[in-house]
């Protein structure tokens, strides 16, 4: 073993830096890992903003902000869980002001907030349209006045578990080459989300679900991995983000015929109804004919220059790069993709995992928050708050054991499975599979799903899967082998793909983003309000249930 830290942490955007700030403040060693540069994690990206019922828009309180999650979540959300994270995170938001986030201002020099989709007040305070690079930058700074440590450019791969707990993690230094075993008595799991499964896609290149098949492969259960939520506003044909901010300011939603087709799917709501309501409500309109080049059209010209330029220059200037649109003068083609997991590594509201030694925090995480369906500005919020509560638990857990042990054999096996796939002279290339993947799960697993489309998805996983096990990786060499991690990573998606569609199938009814509306169009609470669990039986994944913790909101009918 070459290092050992008290708390290891897998990944360096909002959650994990979060928590390796709690768990260093706790008085552990810290160190990250992380495969790429921190300021360069996917959280960066986040643009709208962050939920803390503040009340400096109207009279909103932590009770308003807990309903709206769980009545966004299709009541599939831990209430439990839910509460934690409206409780914190007025004062969570606060320490991060005080360190020196930059948000938007009201007047009067308050915090400014936003509305958001589906939320009942104002409550979404943001940094213009880079609330996630503001919070990445300020995160950044704190690592660095603590001097905590990270390994960058090392590619976690595999889990350490040895006398059933976690004791480390095998990863590839991608600068130089070798695999290295770094033990530590903790492990927080903090590799974000995998909305690379799909072809079009708000997520970077990097959001390819390691952690959640790290646990996975480690015995942990992963939690609704069917629910993968679809963003209504991705900008037509690359897939970035066009934020909810834009609708949070008053931008509408228009069909070919120029009509605001919410009216007939969320008359009260209209465009800030809840994403799943939206992106349906989108297809809809794209499948019966009423769509522009497959996509709807965000209007903002109504706004104005002088608002658009002040609150939503980053918009403007991704629409005319990626659209060579202005929005100023045209609206935007968008149109439904993958955003967000709410599904991800089950843990508790200390963000412990099944297994001693184990946590995640953040996307790769499900706690669950966020249900079948998440509300906008809730993922960053849950960063910070349960990236923090999971580096207070891990720092405290670890000062009290003494103990790390890496056997030799979890290197040794390591070891053997890289040279066994790096000496493969002969298979297929990892994008092949890697594209197909996407664009299957895209068009059977996405926005509305039917029982035919995911069965033969299960089909195409398994041939992919089967296809794999001949890989080939051509590049040969040490030095930043993206053609080697390439390949790691699409052994990764492929798990989660197979867990997605066994998920899928199980549940049979709509709710949030899973959408059945050929078979199962309605809740079913009776049986189906709960959980689904899979773990992995060496093959391949086995389903279970549990049920939602529920604490005093009753299913109702979500309304719009
Ligand atoms: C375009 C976009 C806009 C968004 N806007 C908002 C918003 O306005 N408000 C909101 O609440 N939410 C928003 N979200 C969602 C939210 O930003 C994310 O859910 C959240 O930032 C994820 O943070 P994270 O820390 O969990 O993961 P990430 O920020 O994705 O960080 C993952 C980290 O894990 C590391 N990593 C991954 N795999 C490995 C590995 N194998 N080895 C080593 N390191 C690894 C990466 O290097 C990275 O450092 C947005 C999402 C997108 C895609």
């Amino acid at each position: 073993m070459e290092a050992k830290h008290d708390v290891l942490i897998v990944g360096a955007g909002c959650a994990g830096m979060r928590a390796a700030i709690e768990a260093h403040d706790a008085g552990a060693d810290v160190a990250i890992i992380s495969k790429i540069h921190p300021v360069r994690s996917h959280s960066g990206a986040a643009e709208g903003g962050i939920n803390a019922a503040l009340g400096n828009a109207s009279d909103d309180d932590p009770e308003k902000h807990a309903y709206d999650t769980v009545k966004g979540s299709d009541y599939l959300g831990d209430q439990d869980a839910i509460q934690v994270l409206c409780d914190e995170a007025p004062g969570d938001v606060y320490e991060l002001e005080n360190w020196g986030a930059v948000f938007s201002r009201t007047e009067d020099g308050r915090i400014a907030q936003r509305p958001f989709g589906a939320a009942g007040e104002p409550r979404t305070a943001y940094a213009a349209d880079i609330t996630g690079h503001v919070l990445i930058q300020v995160l950044y700074e704190q690592l660095v006045k603590r001097d905590i440590l990270v390994y960058e450019e090392y590619f976690a791969w595999r889990l350490v578990v040895d006398d059933d707990r976690c004791q480390g993690v095998i990863s590839w230094d991608l600068v130089n080459g070798g695999l290295h075993a770094i033990g530590a008595k903790t492990v927080i799991l903090a590799t974000g989300g995998a909305g690379r499964l799909y072809a079009g896609t708000t997520n970077a290149y990097a959001c390819t679900g390691d952690g959640m098949t790290m646990a996975l492969q480690a015995g942990v259960a992963l939690k609704d991995m069917e629910m993968m939520q679809f963003h209504p506003t991705t900008l037509s044909p690359s897939g970035v983000l066009i934020t909810e901010g834009c609708r949070g300011e008053g931008a509408y939603l228009l069909n070919a015929d120029g009509e605001r087709f919410l009216k007939r799917y969320a008359p009260n709501a209209m465009e800030l109804a809840s994403r799943d309501v939206i992106s349906r409500a989108e297809q809809t309109e794209i499948d019966e004919g009423r769509g522009v080049d497959g996509s709807v059209l965000l209007d903002l010209r109504h706004l104005g220059a002088e608002r658009i330029l002040e609150r939503l220059h980053g918009t403007r200037e991704l629409s005319m790069t990626f659209a060579l649109v202005d929005p100023i003068h045209d609206p935007i083609p968008v149109r439904p993709g993958s955003h967000y997991h709410m599904g991800g590594v089950d843990t508790d509201v200390w963000g412990l995992t099944s297994l001693e030694g184990l946590y995640a925090a953040g996307e790769v995480a499900c706690v669950s928050v966020h249900g079948a369906n998440r509300l906008g500005g809730n993922a960053l919020m849950e960063t910070i708050t349960y990236g923090k509560r999971s580096g207070r638990h891990a720092a405290e857990w670890a000062l009290s054991n003494t103990t790390v042990t890496v056997p030799p054999s979890a290197v040794s096996d390591a070891e053997r499975d890289l040279r066994t796939l790096l000496d493969r002279t002969d298979g297929e290339r990892p994008w092949r599979i890697r594209d197909e993947l996407a664009t299957t799960m895209h068009e059977n697993f996405g926005v509305f799903r039917r029982e035919s489309q995911m069965q033969q998805q299960g089909e195409i996983v398994a041939g992919l899967r089967e296809r794999y096990e001949r890989v080939l990786v051509e590049d040969k060499g040490n030095v930043f082998n993206t053609d080697l991690t390439q390949a790691l990573e699409l052994g990764f998606l492929l798990d989660l793909a197979d867990c997605m569609v066994v998920c899928g199938l199980a549940r049979k009814e709509s709710r949030g983003a899973h959408a059945r509306p050929y078979d199962y169009p309605d809740r079913d609470d009776e049986n189906f309000l709960r959980h689904t669990l899979v773990t992995w039986n060496g093959e391949g994944p086995v389903l279970d249930w549990r049920p939602v913790t529920m604490t005093k909101w009753q299913p109702q009918v979500r309304s719009y």
